[in-house]
């Protein structure tokens, strides 16, 4: 990895076919800002029926596809690309490495279980394979830690980190939540471990690939890994986030680098520092959150020519909110002070909504 460039996997979300792994090998080739291709072999299907990837077949057709790749880079006098899938099962890890496969990842829904991580690295062990760690869909920094540990314990010395956002009820903004605060906090306990963003799963769509590259790379991550493919409305998995070799190439030309050198005190001074920023900006959309629920509320009461203000609720709610911050070292007059602020705000909203001082008691 050079300093301060930022290593770049892409490639398709699944291996579909010789012809479209080609295809996409040959323009990431020739793309020298791209250091890997990824392509799933297999594909881990949330729920089954879907296209579960072409398994081993796909293997030999990265190994004839390596051939084309190397020929571009030669030429060019660029380095090799290299290529990696994911592996789930000890039985991946053997056909992985009897076709020359680069570097592997485990994917998210492996990450979660500590007993397919634990078979996964003892498969690993002595490959000297790089191995990619996505987070588990939960936001359990601990448990991102856990597998990567257990990779490290089998001896593995090229352990990296990949982050893809967090699992969401419903798809809103991003199909993943990002939570920027648990791969900074990760930084913040591993330092020594380079951790790619993958824009693509968290995104679920196309357009905020590019915003959402660029924060990785303000936040200081190492690199990126982003979905690619020759024809992303046809393909098979994940069609919605998959951007063209061409679009990869411009979100590339667009990213701007920003040192992020400092002294070792300062740095963790600046981990910190951006964790408060996220989290406050959490703060606030879940403010924006509850008054939108106030508005719901306000109509709900006028339609049952309920009182905006209603002192027993009131009065039940305050108590339990201090108890249950007292329980988690919230100091008592602190919570009662912002929750009277919260309510007063909320009665106003409501107010506003209604358009009728009379409710208020
Ligand atoms: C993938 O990278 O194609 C994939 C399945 O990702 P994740 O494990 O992050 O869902
Ligand atoms: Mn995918």
């Amino acid at each position: 990895m050079s300093k301060g460039v930022p290593y770049i996997v892409a490639g398709p979300c699944s291996v579909e076919s010789h012809q479209q792994l080609g295809a996409a090998v040959e323009a990431l080739a020739r793309e020298r800002r791209v250091n890997m291709v990824r392509c799933g072999a297999w594909k881990p299907r949330t729920r089954p029926g879907g296209f579960e990837g072409c398994g081993e077949q796909a293997l030999q057709w990265i190994e004839e596809c390596r051939g084309v790749a190397d020929a571009i880079r030669h030429e060019a006098g660029g380095k090799r690309l290299l290529f990696c899938c994911e592996v789930a099962m000890p039985e991946h890890v053997e056909k992985v490495m009897s076709h020359g496969i680069d570097a592997v990842w485990i994917g998210a829904r492996s990450t979660a279980s500590p007993f397919v991580v634990q078979e996964l690295t003892e498969a690993l062990r002595g490959t000297g394979l790089r191995v990619m760690v996505k987070n588990a869909p939960s936001p359990d920094v601990r448990l991102w830690m856990g597998a990567i540990e257990r990779c490290q314990q089998v001896g593995l010395d090229d352990v990296w980190a990949v982050h893809r956002g967090f699992d969401v009820f419903r798809n809103d903004a991003y199909r993943n939540n990002p939570l920027w605060e648990v791969p900074i906090e990760l930084r913040r306990q591993m330092p020594e471990v380079p951790i790619l963003c993958d824009p693509s799963h968290i995104a679920g769509r196309r357009e905020p690939i590019a915003a959402l590259s660029q924060t990785a790379m303000d936040l200081g991550f190492d690199g990126l890994m982003i979905e690619t493919h020759p024809h992303p409305d046809e393909a098979l998995t994940d069609a919605g986030q998959q951007l063209t070799p061409e679009a990869l190439s411009l979100l590339l030309d667009g990213i701007v680098l920003r040192s992020t050198d400092s002294v070792v005190a300062d740095e963790e001074l600046r981990l910190l520092r951006e964790q408060i920023d996220h989290l406050d900006s959490r703060l606030l959309q879940l403010l924006a959150a509850r008054f939108d629920v106030s508005r719901q509320i306000a109509r709900v009461k006028a339609q049952g020519n309920l009182a905006v203000f209603q002192p027993k609720r009131w009065d039940a709610m305050l108590r339990h909110r201090i108890e249950t911050g007292q329980e988690i070292g919230l100091d008592e007059r602190f919570v009662k002070g912002i929750f009277e602020k919260i309510h007063a705000e909320s009665v106003r909203v409501q107010e506003e909504k209604i358009g009728d001082k009379q409710h208020i008691e």
